[in-house]
């Protein structure tokens, strides 16, 4: 029996920060075991710890897939447990969504293959709570909308009061990239900008047709950490604050910092 190997690429990583404005009010739910405030029908996602509002990395990163998945569109599967949810995932470790977003799919034998994230994307929180603790509208740090739908039949109201993190509020963003193939590198980091710009013209969170969940990401900036740096603990290795895909990528692909 040949032992089979594997040898682990990995040239570094490039953390991607900035901040994200809340433009126009947005709505990302808590699961309905949580204990109602104030008799809000349906509350926004708290930390437990702090009561501010924040958002999940997972909400964020699969917006970002799914909106990647369209983009080019890619052939989507209900999920197993869920069919209602269709995704793209496959067996193809250098498909432009799996590589980045992370993939586990059964291949042509059957067996389960996993084609790990180079991306996370961090819990998100809020970087303006000061001013937010200003605003008085009987919820900490968020506002209340009442959302009403008419039964076509019988005319039937079905009002309902959704909370809503309030337009101007801003969080703080991290993702971070880990950059495996030089070949890909600019393809990926371009893909990430590139679902940031499409999810400025989408929504975040729920009920976007309605005008919900508008984002604007600010103050975008990239910074590399080579592998030599790594190994050498050398932090002149660091590629600090780029602005652009173009001046990170050149920058990581060149070497030292100048
Ligand atoms: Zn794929």
């Amino acid at each position: 029996m040949s032992e089979e190997t594997m040898k682990l690429k990995f040239i570094g990583k490039i953390l991607i920060t900035g901040e994200m404005k809340v433009v126009t009010g947005m709505h990302i739910g808590a699961s309905k075991e949580t204990v109602k405030i104030g008799g809000i029908d349906s509350p926004v996602i708290r930390d437990p710890m702090t009561d501010f509002p924040y958002i999940p990395g997972s909400s964020l990163k699969g917006k970002l897939r799914s909106l990647s998945e369209k983009s080019l569109e890619k052939e989507l599967f209900a999920i197993s447990h869920n069919p209602d949810i269709n995704i793209h995932v496959c067996t193809d470790e250098h498909c432009e969504i799996c590589r980045l977003f992370g993939s586990s799919k059964k291949d042509k034998n059957e067996e389960q293959k996993h084609i790990p994230s180079r991306l996370i994307v961090r819990d998100m929180h809020l970087s303006n709570d000061k001013e937010l603790f200003d605003i008085d509208t009987g919820l900490p740090y968020t506002e209340w909308k009442f959302e009403n739908s008419i039964d076509r039949i019988s005319s039937a109201a079905n009002p309902r009061q959704i909370e809503r993190i309030p337009a101007g509020a801003k969080f703080k963003f991290e993702l971070v990239y880990d950059a495996e193939e030089e070949t890909e590198l600019e393809e990926d980091i371009t893909r990430i900008q590139m679902a940031l710009k499409l999810l400025e013209q989408d929504a975040l969170g729920g009920h976007g047709s309605r005008g919900y969940g508008k984002v604007k990401f600010e103050r975008v900036t990239y910074t590399g950490y080579p592998r030599e740096y790594y190994v050498s603990g050398d932090e002149s290795y660091i590629l600090k604050d780029r602005d652009s895909v173009e001046d990170i990528v050149t920058a990581f692909k060149g070497g030292k910092n100048d």
